[in-house]
């Protein structure tokens, strides 16, 4: 069977970047995170940040290993976990490297939280500007690199936010709606077949294994 790649995109679609940098933003700047309501464009100018606060904060929640602790989006590891037992090849994609001198801090951390989190994974790449690098189908979040994919004749699935709710490609809520679509084009293409939903995932399947 040929592999079936899939280009996951970490936050914003598996890491919730938002909510964990507002609990950054609220404490550094010291505000309520009920002041710092969700991002309904591109960029933090909602919370009153231009584009160099943005960059000043962000690098240094990434020194503070902002990454390490992010919350996970629901449901993310266990879809994974289907669609890696059906043969799917998980390729994590992140561009969390466009900030100078913290890379060993986003790549440790990053390392860290998939660990943390039991995401299965085969490949890890991080890339700079460009958005694409050979997978079959991608999921973004970031309006930027779903135009430069899509343009680039990717085929790409939103996963849906505030943000990103113009523009008009294929697009799912939530990891189940992810689920089901991943399966479908996959198994146009090379006829996979996955787990039913809500039957053991796998998750919990290495610690299971080492303490047994
Ligand atoms: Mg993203």
């Amino acid at each position: 069977m040929n592999d079936f790649v899939l280009g996951v995109d970490l936050d914003g679609v598996c890491a919730d970047y938002e909510e964990g940098f507002r609990r950054f933003v609220a404490t550094e700047l010291n505000r309520s995170p009920e002041d710092l309501p969700p991002i309904t464009h591109w960029g933090y100018d909602e919370w009153g940040l231009n584009d160099d606060d943005f960059i000043e904060l962000h690098s240094k929640a990434v020194t503070q290993h902002m990454h390490r602790h992010l919350p996970i989006i629901e449901g993310c590891t266990d879809a994974l976990w289907r669609l890696s037992d059906a043969g799917i090849w998980i390729r994590v994609i992140t561009h969390r490297l466009y900030t100078n001198w913290s890379h060993e801090a986003v790549v440790s951390d990053t390392v860290a939280w998939l660990d943390q989190h039991k995401i299965p994974y085969r490949d890890l790449c991080f890339l700079g500007a460009k958005p694409q690098i050979e997978a079959d189908l991608y999921i973004d979040d970031a309006p930027h690199n779903i135009k430069g994919l899509s343009e680039a004749g990717n085929e790409v699935i939103v996963f849906d936010q505030l943000y990103n709710r113009e523009l008009p490609h294929r697009r799912a809520s939530s990891w189940e709606e992810v689920e089901e679509l991943v399966t479908e084009l996959a198994a146009k293409k090379v006829g996979i077949q996955t787990q039913i939903p809500g039957i053991d995932a796998g998750a919990e399947r290495l610690s299971r294994k080492k303490s047994n």
